[in-house]
């Protein structure tokens, strides 16, 4: 049972009044509408939130704009510093934020804890990242001349996030975009609004305690409406949107027609290749956790298997049987291997997927449904499911938010990369084989053609030290490691000239 008032509490958000946060100001309209949030885990009443409205919007986007006119001008390693300590605040409130992210979105304690740690992971990162906002120098062809670039701050970042991961992708923008010296607008899922209040809280205790100005890091609660004010509006010139491609879609289109940046972070269609030169028992721990873990409702969820046909059947048995296994209930018990979807919408989704997947041609090893009765009550506890397919059909070329996995065949390494990559989305890939050449096959040019590419690793599961993010209809961007910083900078070229003469490069020469 979770003693759901004291974590609030603890967080410090049992005054939910407020559509809006600047900082250190909380506020909303006399017209905001009201929405409920229900658990998933046990489809109880947690709080009832405001959604903000226009007029709340344009009030945030403006006290943003003054802040960041501070916040630029601050030494990037000093931003690094205030960062290090919002790590340090999520360390203290790892185990409450863990709790409410588990018990707000659905997905297993462990998972909840583990996504609190990669927000603390990324503060880490970021902190070290601030002193190394590096650019080139270059040699110029002009007689005493030097050239350089540097990388400067964009100004108010937007972020949108999904329900799935409810604070970690805030984190990878917000901790990146503020060593940069951006300052943040974040609006998160409109299903999860509470574990987002509560890391609000978090950060402006920090902010405060340092004398930051309101306005560095802002929260706004509102559905897709809100999201489209942001993809509009000119005064956002980066909008980092993480969600279904139709979002993205619609984001990165709205974002281009008035030439600012997005960085898109999309649907995926993940697969595992296994080989006949898999360890098969390794492969099944990365299947059956990268189908079932967070009840598939990961963008990197593991949703085909592209299995050889000389291990096809083996495979199989062992999948159906480890499904047997599967203990489905609160995903707070840490007990179980699978908790709920995140509202009876989903179920619904995925009860037609099913359907049509049947429909299709799909047979199913392992059958899904609903469960209901003791424990299930919110409606929202599905069983995990497996069907054989072929690649081409409808259903299996969408991503269903949903754990329904699905069994290819094949023969040859050529054929299964071709099927691996024969999906509109390009998020994560994987090759379970103890063959070199395999392998490295899978990773070169004519290999995947996926953002991410794994060995004898499953499809989920990233670590924040490396670029996140897919190709196609994945979206295109990267977040978290590597270079993923300068997404969130401008880049500027300097020409400086310390001769007395003005020479033109290319040798022009203009006499007056
Ligand atoms: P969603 O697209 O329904 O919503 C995501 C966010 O976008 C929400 O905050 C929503 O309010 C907002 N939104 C919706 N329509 C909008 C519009 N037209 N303009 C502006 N904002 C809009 O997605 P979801 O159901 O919350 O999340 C699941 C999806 O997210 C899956 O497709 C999953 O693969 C994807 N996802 C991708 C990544 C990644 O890194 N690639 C990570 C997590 C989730």
């Amino acid at each position: 049972n979770i003693h759901i008032t004291s974590i609030l509490d603890r967080l410090k958000i049992n005054d939910l009044n407020d559509a809006f946060s600047i900082g250190s100001a909380w506020g909303s309209s006399n017209d905001t509408t009201v929405r409920k949030i229900n658990s998933p885990v046990d489809g109880r009443l947690i709080a009832s939130v405001k959604m903000a409205t226009a007029a709340d919007y344009d009030h945030v986007v403006k006290t943003a704009q003054q802040a960041f006119a501070q916040w630029r001008s601050v030494p990037a390693p000093k931003r690094g510093e205030i960062v290090r300590q919002v790590g340090d605040a999520l360390r203290k409130y790892k185990d409450d934020l863990g709790r409410l992210v588990s018990y707000e979105m659905g997905k297993s304690l462990q998972e909840g804890w583990g996504e609190v740690q990669e927000m603390i992971d990324i503060c880490d990162f970021a902190v070290g990242q601030s002193r190394q906002l590096y650019g080139l120098t270059m040699h110029s062809e002009r007689p005493q001349h030097r050239m350089y670039e540097q990388y400067h701050p964009l100004g108010v970042v937007g972020i949108i996030s999904a329900f799935n991961f409810p604070v970690a992708v805030w984190s990878w923008n917000a901790a990146l975009a503020w060593i940069c010296g951006n300052v943040c607008i974040w609006k998160p899922s409109e299903k999860t609004p509470l574990t987002a209040i509560a890391c609000q809280h978090i950060v402006q205790e920090v902010f405060k305690a340092n004398n930051i100005p309101d306005g560095v890091s802002n929260l706004i609660i509102g559905d897709r409406e809100v999201g489209e004010l942001m993809a509009n509006d000119a005064r956002v010139p980066l909008v980092s949107a993480t969600g279904s491609t139709r979002m993205g879609k619609a984001v990165a289109t709205a974002v281009a027609g008035r030439l600012g940046r997005s960085l898109l972070e999309l649907g995926g269609n993940n697969a595992i290749i296994i080989t006949e030169d898999a360890d098969l028992d390794m492969a099944l721990i990365g299947a059956v956790f990268g189908a079932v873990g967070t009840a598939g409702q990961r963008c990197t969820t593991t949703r085909r298997l592209i299995i050889h046909e000389s291990v096809y059947e083996s495979f199989k048995q062992k999948l159906v049987k480890a499904y047997g296994q599967i203990r489905i209930g609160n995903p707070l018990d840490e007990h179980m291997h699978m908790g709920p979807l995140i509202d009876t919408d989903a179920v619904k989704l995925y009860l037609q997927s099913i359907e049509q997947c049947k429909q299709q041609g799909g047979n199913f090893v392992v059958e899904g449904g609903q469960l209901s009765g003791d424990g299930y009550e919110s409606g929202c506890y599905v069983k995990p499911c497996i069907a054989e397919v072929e690649n081409h059909f409808e259903i299996v070329q969408h991503e269903t938010f949903a754990p329904i996995l699905y069994l290819i065949k094949y023969k040859t390494l050529d054929e299964a990369i071709s099927l691996q990559n024969g999906v509109p989305q390009g998020l994560s890939s994987a090759i379970m084989t103890n063959n070199l050449r395999q392998a490295e096959q899978f990773l070169s040019a004519a290999g995947s053609d996926c953002g991410i590419a794994n060995v004898n690793i499953g499809t989920s599961g990233a670590e924040i030290g490396g670029a996140f993010g897919g190709e196609k209809e994945t979206g295109g961007g990267r977040e978290s490691g590597s270079d993923a910083w300068k997404a969130y900078m401008r880049r500027q070229t300097n020409t400086i000239n310390y001769s007395t003469t003005l020479p033109l490069a290319q040798g022009i020469k203009f006499d007056l």
